[in-house]
């Protein structure tokens, strides 16, 4: 099979066996990134030096028998994960000339690991949006039609690993931008539990809500590489000492007996039918392989759209306070006094969806206003953990749609943000629970992807990911590769 075509595990076995070598797989991805990403836009920036030359230290190690777990393995960061020595963007134009002195802890342990780096991928603007189309360097487009959306914030790595650019990327998702671009694109997105995998070094959106993880096209390879993200890393103070499981050595194991939870509120109004028909038979795969299913209640479903965007607003609106034109980033020119300096390096730096949140959350943290709305939403997204925990007593996983429909056309929404922000409807509640969840592509609706979305308790990753493997080894839709793209 060509190179870019097979997963991370099967160039693995490759680079092994010494078919091909790190440095032959990095120049053939590097070529095909130069060849087609003007149809994307899915990078901010490309290091194609800087790859090689990883690639070829990997090559070395390789023959002199040491090299770490994904030794030679390409890969692709998220814009927002700071990189020693270059530019980390995080979409904006605050940070367009930013050049980060440390590299984040994921891509530390990434890089001992032995991965190739191909680049810093596209997303919205400080992670805000749920379509790429607020990324100050312009929309990504989808793979499986230009005109429409790869989804957000990790657009650009879901496109990437669609476009088969790379096998794996990393993104960060706070109320779905894992998942939900993962789904509209036809790939694997898994968010992690909240605190498994280090917050370091990730420019911070919603501190209690933002979590790491990857995009890749199987279940295998994403727990492959959660196996060497996560863990615990005392520079993260919400990062969680518990230790790895090896998450490869179940994920082969049955599902038979597994209690599936199918959210009685799901597939009431909102949800796409053909999208709702696609995740009914995905359903019905886990069924045929010995899985039980049970209803359950999420009865504060409806509530975790409206509290997302209390509080991910107010944490926003604290965490970027830091870009204020003096210490790094964008700095206006010619200022009159300091406050123009503040006013005016945040109103040229900033875009207006996130100057949107940052508003909304100055007022909702304001002193009139904190009670009724900022400790309001805090109860309620107690309510929405309590459910998924009632929920979890009787089930194993929960799964339903990622997404209420398939990708949409790039401009239909971005001038409307509440249906918008609907679009994380299904995604949202496990980030305020903190819990882990995953999406695996289902199927097609009009040529266009469509993802499962499977739930898990907290630190019951090896779960997801071995249900979502057992479903891959019955369904081929993860093999689909867009027309254009072959
Ligand atoms: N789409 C959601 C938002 O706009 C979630 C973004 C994310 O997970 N980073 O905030």
């Amino acid at each position: 099979m060509e190179l870019h075509l097979q997963t991370l595990t099967e160039l693995a076995a490759g680079l092994e066996r010494g078919d091909f070598t790190s440095v032959e797989l990095t120049e053939s991805l590097l070529q095909r990134i130069a060849a087609h990403n003007d149809k994307l836009n899915a990078f901010v920036t490309i290091t194609g030096d800087e790859a090689l030359a990883a690639a070829a230290r990997a090559d070395e190690a390789r023959a002199s028998g040491s090299g770490g777990a994904l030794n030679g393995l390409p890969i692709i960061h998220k814009d927002i994960f700071c990189t020693r020595g270059i530019k980390t963007t995080c979409g904006s134009k605050m940070l367009d000339n930013f050049i980060s002195p440390y590299d984040a802890t994921v891509v530390e342990e990434l890089a001992d690991a032995g991965a190739v780096v191909l680049g810093k991928s596209n997303m919205d603007e400080f992670a805000m949006g749920s379509s790429n189309e607020t990324s100050f360097f312009g929309p990504v487009h989808n793979p499986w039609d230009l005109e429409c959306s790869p989804g957000g914030s990790s657009g650009g790595s879901s496109a990437s690993v669609a476009a088969r650019f790379a096998p794996a990327a990393t993104g960060t998702d706070t109320g779905g931008s894992i998942r939900q671009p993962a789904s509209l694109t036809g790939t694997v997105g898994l968010k992690p539990t909240y605190g498994r995998v280090s917050r370091y070094g990730m420019i911070a959106f919603a501190s209690s809500l933002d979590q790491a993880g990857v995009i890749t096209r199987s279940s295998e390879d994403a727990a492959c590489l959660l196996g060497v993200m996560a863990g615990f890393d005392e520079r993260d103070s919400t990062s969680i000492d518990q230790p790895v499981p090896d998450y490869l050595a179940s994920i082969g194991d049955s599902i038979k007996g597994l209690r599936v939870g199918i959210v009685r509120q799901h597939f009431d109004k909102g949800l796409d039918e053909q999208c709702g028909a696609r995740v009914k038979d995905a359903i019905a795969v886990l069924e045929s392989l010995g899985a039980t299913t049970v209803e359950v209640d999420l009865p504060n479903l409806d509530l975790s759209v409206p509290t997302y965007y209390v509080v991910a607003p107010a944490e926003c609106s604290s965490n970027l306070s830091r870009f204020d034109g003096v210490r790094f980033g964008h700095r206006a020119e010619n200022p009159e006094d300091l406050l123009d300096l503040y006013c005016r390096s945040r109103g040229e730096g900033f875009g207006d969806e996130v100057k949107r949140r940052i508003m909304t959350g100055a007022y909702v943290l304001s002193a009139g206003y904190y009670d009724a709305y900022y400790l309001k939403a805090q109860r309620v997204r107690q309510l929405i953990a309590d459910d998924f925990k009632h929920a979890f007593a009787n089930v194993d996983v929960i799964a339903g749609p990622t997404t209420p429909t398939p990708a949409f056309k790039l401009g239909d929404k971005v001038d409307d943000p509440i249906t918008m922000y609907l679009n994380d409807i299904y995604t949202i509640g496990a980030n305020l629970a903190g819990l882990p969840a995953m999406s695996v592509p289902c199927g097609f609706v009009n040529d266009l992807p469509v993802g499962l979305h499977l739930v898990g308790a907290h630190f019951a990753e090896e779960t997801i990911l071995r249900c979502g493997h057992q479903y891959q080894q019955q369904t081929d839709w993860h093999t689909a590769c867009p027309e254009a793209f072959k």
